[in-house]
């Protein structure tokens, strides 16, 4: 049976597009006695001199650091609860959905869901106070050993394995099914939220394999900049010029700022969408009964 198809997605990367910081910078290496700087200089080190992939160093040096090695999954979690957002997170997970209550769009059964999908720690953001708002969050995750300590890696999300989950939103398999390999070829009407229906929302090149995954299929991606860092704002005028995104925005989410009101209007126009789909669906299904003559 084909899917209503009537859900939009708002897909969210985390550091520095609902957050101004790195979550290991905001919540994690005061505790463990690090040095951010130092930090991130030896994960350069490590890819340059080493050949590592970034995501690999910085989890490799995290797990060198024996104060890390004694946390736990739900420590993680925990820290998860001091995390700075930028203005107006999550405050517009609840908000938005005032704009689907039209009734056209009530009639149509349009809603809306939220997804975060980072390279970052998913342990920090499920104890985070964005956790109740996001359907799912994608993230790094960690096994723990015998005395219920971090010890290993069991998934790493790069850059480019990012658009793997994009994959799972449209599919409807964003669980971690086995049965269902997200390679599995799933027909344009069966797919649970088509990328037509998906708004990405990111911050710099890590994002680029997902903005040209969102938009060469339909989909919308907008790139927000930190308004007190030059370097942020530029690289967002980079991502437009090469037509990486459809626009850019200071990461103010609060109502009635320039970022808020391109989301209500994207989404507002999405559900649109989905009614005229979904009459012209209905139309094309109709058997008229013949008129009297
Ligand atoms: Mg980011």
């Amino acid at each position: 049976m084909s899917q209503p198809q009537n859900v939009i997605a708002l897909v969210y990367d985390y550091d520095k597009t609902l957050s101004p910081l790195h979550m290991q910078e905001d919540v994690i290496f005061e505790k463990i006695g690090v040095d951010s700087k130092e930090f991130w200089d030896r994960v350069d080190h490590l890819a340059s001199d080493k050949t590592y992939e970034s995501d690999l160093a910085w989890i490799r040096l995290l797990l060198d650091n024996l104060f890390f090695r004694n946390l736990s999954n739900s420590d993680l979690s925990k820290m998860g609860k001091e995390l700075n957002f930028f203005p107006g997170i999550p405050k517009i997970f609840e908000e938005l959905d005032s704009i689907l209550s039209d009734e056209k769009f009530v009639r149509h059964g349009i809603t809306l869901e939220h997804y975060i999908v980072t390279s970052g720690l998913q342990a920090v953001l499920a104890g985070s106070g964005l956790a109740k708002y996001v359907k799912r969050i994608f993230g790094c995750e960690f096994d723990e050993d015998g005395q219920g300590k971090v010890y290993w890696p069991k998934r790493i999300i790069s850059h480019t394995a990012k658009t793997q989950y994009l994959f799972r939103i449209t599919k409807g398999f964003e669980y971690m099914n086995f049965e269902k390999d997200v390679n599995d070829h799933v027909p344009e009407i069966e797919r649970r939220i088509p990328f037509r229906n998906m708004l990405y929302i990111g911050d710099g090149p890590t994002d680029v394999p997902c903005f040209s995954v969102i938009t060469s299929r339909g989909g919308k991606a907008l790139a927000v900049y930190d308004a007190s860092s030059k370097h942020s704002f530029e690289t967002c005028m980079s991502l437009r010029a090469a037509q990486r995104v459809d626009e850019i925005a200071e990461a103010d989410y609060r109502r009635g700022t320039h970022l808020r009101r391109i989301i209500e209007y994207i989404v507002y126009r999405m559900a649109e969408q989905i009614v005229a789909h979904q009459e012209m669906e209905h139309d094309s299904r109709v058997i008229h009964a013949p008129k009297h003559g």
